[in-house]
């Protein structure tokens, strides 16, 4: 199944999902620019959604609203 695969210049680096261009959690600021400027946001929050359960599996527990916070609902 093809996945939407937005390529950006800002991408994570695993497993500690902070930026390797600008060191912030991913996704920065510019990350979030980039995303939204070439996709529609039903494509970003689908991509989103995919990297959020990736980062589920690296990162330290954190309550599920964190992750929400920061991958999914700037996307809404
Ligand atoms: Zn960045």
């Amino acid at each position: 199944m093809a996945q939407p695969s937005p390529v950006t210049v800002h991408t994570p680096h695993r497993p500690s999902w902070d930026c390797l261009v600008c060191h912030e959690p991913w996704p920065c600021d510019p990350a979030r620019d980039e995303l939204r400027a070439d996709h529609d946001h039903v494509q970003v929050a689908v991509y989103m959604w995919q990297q959020l359960e990736d980062a589920v599996h690296d990162l330290p527990p954190a309550p599920a609203v964190v992750f929400f916070e920061r991958f999914i609902k700037w996307t809404g």
